[in-house]
């Protein structure tokens, strides 16, 4: 390196083979800065993603960021991390939809579990809600752990610092796996906890359902189903049932595993479409912006999917008004659909809808008084 410093060859995932498939041939599919990180922010860090050539697994190629990133950027919001979310008009938290979720895939088997441990916990909403006995977790966010501290046996250490003695009923992790450097470690860990008969849940983003997952700079693996079936097969595990989706959730799967040797089955090459369906957006979006400079543009969210085209598009330098009822209070440059209508702000504008399609048309209906406003789409590339 040209500062001296000497390389530090375990910050690079270069020479580590696939932790799928096992191949050493990647080319490399994304180098950007800025980028999105999942606690919600554009930070100054660069991302770069690379494919297995083999198996297309996709994953971070270059992980140096990390010592960085978790000292000086991630803010774990640990106050109010159980949002809302609605489904068809019901209202549900965001840990209830959850823990419903796994209780369909897991069924009575549960009832029969005594102890669980949940690893990486967060504030422990999730872990609250389980009907077992003796709750415990671990959390490597010392604010984090506090908080869960109220409702089962915390300890703030990482899963690497669980003892391979320990023995749970219940092995669970929700969106954790993807945060691993490496993830074959991680299961050999939960295969180390678990008994014959203990049910091992694990909840990650999956890649076969639309997302810009390959964009989020802390996520370092980007599983199919095949890949992560693979995987857990790999580790000594039978995948007994899964899914992918539920309900408004639809880019994570939840896996229930038994420690079970199987016989792998072949893993062929499969092609990660997020990273393309995510390509063909950023396009969709910075065409429209160049199209459209002499119309008065608004964007319309200020979440995931807003922070997801702010980092990764032209929008930040030519939109400067945002509208989210959720972030007007907080946010400067974000106002209310109230505080939009009534001064005219969307009048006669395009209006391009940064939120979850799903929620398009709900959206649309909150402006239907406004005269001469458009809608753009930027996931179907619609105007309306
Ligand atoms: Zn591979």
């Amino acid at each position: 390196m040209s500062n001296g410093e000497p390389t530090n060859l375990i910050d690079k995932n270069m020479n580590i083979p696939c932790y799928v498939c096992g191949a050493s041939s990647f080319s490399e599919v994304l180098d950007n800065n800025p980028s999105m990180s999942s606690d919600g922010q554009i930070v100054d860090l660069t991302i770069s993603k690379q494919e297995c050539s083999n198996c297309g697994t996709v994953r971070s190629s270059d992980i140096s960021f990390l010592n960085d990133f978790y000292k000086n950027y991630y803010k774990l919001n640990v106050v109010n991390n159980d949002p809302v979310y609605i489904f068809q008009g019901e209202k549900m938290l965001k840990s209830e939809m959850h823990l419903e979720w796994i209780t369909k895939l897991v069924g009575n088997r549960i009832e029969d579990c005594k102890s669980i441990i949940e690893i990486g916990c967060g504030s422990g909403n999730l872990l609250n809600l389980f009907e077992i006995k003796d709750k415990y977790g671990v959390e490597p966010s010392e604010k984090a752990a506090k908080y869960a501290s109220a409702i089962a046996k915390i300890r703030n250490i990482g899963y690497e610092e669980i003892s391979e003695k320990e023995k749970y009923d219940f092995i669970f992790s929700s969106c954790v796996i993807e945060h691993t450097i490496d993830p074959n470690d991680f299961l050999q860990k939960n295969w180390h906890i678990a008994n014959d008969n203990s049910i091992i849940v694990i909840g990650l983003p999956i890649q076969d359902t639309e997302s810009f997952d390959v964009y989020f700079l802390d996520h370092l693996h980007h599983f199919t189903v095949n890949q992560f079936v693979y995987l857990c097969q790999k580790n000594g595990f039978t995948v007994e049932n899964y899914e992918v989706g539920y309900k408004c959730m639809t880019t994570m799967g939840y896996f229930v595993l038994r420690k079970n040797a199987t016989t792998l089955s072949e893993i062929k090459y499969e092609k990660n479409h997020n990273f393309y369906a995510s390509n063909v957006w950023i396009e969709n979006l910075n065409t429209f912006l160049k199209q459209n400079t002499s119309e008065n543009l608004v964007a319309f969210g200020y979440g995931e999917t807003s922070f997801f085209y702010q980092s990764y598009t032209q929008l930040n330098s030519v939109v400067n008004c945002f509208i989210d009822d959720v972030k007007a209070k907080s946010e400067e440059n974000v106002i209310s659909v109230e505080e939009a209508i009534n001064k005219n702000i969307v009048k006669d504008s395009f209006l391009i809808l940064l939120a979850n399609p799903h929620y398009h048309e709900f959206l649309k209906e909150k402006f239907k008084t406004v005269s001469g406003l458009k809608f753009y789409s930027p996931f179907s590339n619609k105007i309306s």
